[in-house]
């Protein structure tokens, strides 16, 4: 009798149950509805600083100060500003509504402590950033978005140098998997692959989440991979080899280099696009005509927000791609079909494994567990001896 893919796959989504799967559904939709809605509250936002005039009033009090601390002091104090309207907003569906499904157990208070930290270090970064976008606006003139876009490549990647050493840390603990089979077999995989082992860790992700989950990060000498706690616990060791060879398999493919050329396409794409748009838009909020305003930057913002959400599409398709490919990296590797569906149907608690094919296209940055688990299958199928 030859293996069943289909009733092997079905076997292991209704294994989670109607309850679960309706929950599953029901948190994915969510979240997809509060992209819109955030929209919408961006608007708001955008409005009220413009129409308060706090930007104009900020820049009035510097007019005797150069460009730099002009446009540097406009943007921190405009993220500032946005990010206090949009408190109520943050906690409602970054941690009130994550705590109710049970995606979080952290606790109000340091929620809102790294929420602080993350302003901090953002409203340095984005403010040198916006400095530089200024500045080209005032130079390159109308090629401005090529200049734009292309920084924004080069701001991505000097991160991805930085931010796994310096700036992951201050968010979670980073430490090397503890000694055991799992370790054993980590190390084993990576040695494997020409990965030097003290580039796998293991993080406290349970500090902020439930979510069963692993990444790569970094380029370069920063590049790790860090496997969450949660899906240490939680993990079979078969489970854990083939998630991990998930990971190596992004990391071996560079697939973090599409991401910074992701960046500059979509970024060029949305600044030249925002150029364009920039007066029509500025009117609705009232805000003065001129893109080369600093104290114009919320609906600069918003703008190439607009973009970024109608722009997803594209870059969720590359992503499920890579994901495809580190998938299939995976069974190369390890060869082990089961441990990564049973791996995938942990993670369907926070993405909902059967949606529709439209949703599927424009929202997932993931192919559906299904579509994951199906292809585990076929892999088994046409690999019946390991
Ligand atoms: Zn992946």
């Amino acid at each position: 009798m030859s293996f069943d893919v289909e009733a092997a796959t079905a076997a292991y989504i209704d294994g989670l149950g109607e309850e679960a799967l309706a929950q599953a559904a029901a948190y994915t939709t969510g979240n997809q509805w509060l992209m819109l809605w955030g929209l919408l509250i961006s608007a708001m936002v955008t409005l009220i600083i413009i129409r308060t005039g706090w930007l104009t009033k900020t820049d009035d009090k510097l007019s005797k100060r150069g460009f730099i601390i002009r446009v540097f002091s406009i943007s921190a104090v405009y993220l500032v500003v946005s990010e206090v309207l949009e408190m109520p907003w943050s906690v409602f569906s970054g941690w009130w509504r994550e705590t109710e499904y049970g995606r979080t157990s952290q606790p109000l208070m340091d929620f809102l402590s790294q929420g602080l930290l993350a302003l901090a270090i953002s409203a340095l970064l984005f403010s040198f950033f916006m400095v530089a976008i200024y500045a080209f606006i005032q130079k390159a003139k109308k090629l401005w978005w090529l200049w734009g876009g292309t920084f924004s490549g080069v701001c991505v990647a000097v991160l991805m140098v930085v931010g796994p050493t310096y700036i992951a840390p201050l968010f979670n603990d980073y430490q090397p998997v503890p000694p055991g089979e799992v370790r054993d077999a980590v190390e084993a995989m990576a040695i494997n692959a020409g990965i030097p082992t003290d580039r796998i860790f293991m993080y406290d992700g349970s500090r902020q989440s439930n979510n069963f989950t692993a990444n790569v990060a970094g380029i370069g000498g920063a590049a790790r991979i860090a496997i969450s706690d949660v899906a240490l616990d939680e993990a079979t060791l078969d489970e854990v080899k083939a998630v991990t060879g998930h990971e190596i398999g992004h990391y071996k493919l560079g697939h973090v280099w599409d991401g910074v050329f992701l960046t500059i396409v979509i970024v060029m794409a949305s600044f030249f696009i925002a150029d364009k748009a920039f007066n029509a838009v500025a009117r609705l909020f009232g805000a003065q005509e001129d893109i080369g305003d600093p104290t114009t930057l919320p609906v600069l913002l918003f703008l190439v927000g607009v973009i970024g959400i109608v722009t997803q599409p594209m870059s969720n398709t590359l992503s499920r791609m890579n994901e495809t490919e580190a998938d299939h990296y995976s069974y190369e590797m390890v060869d082990l079909p089961d441990g990564m569906a049973s791996a995938l149907v942990k993670t369907a608690e926070y993405r909902n494994p059967r949606p529709g094919k439209l949703e599927e296209w424009l929202f997932y940055t993931h192919p559906s567990v299904e579509q994951r688990v199906r292809a585990a299958m076929e892999w088994k199928a046409s690999h019946p001896e390991g």
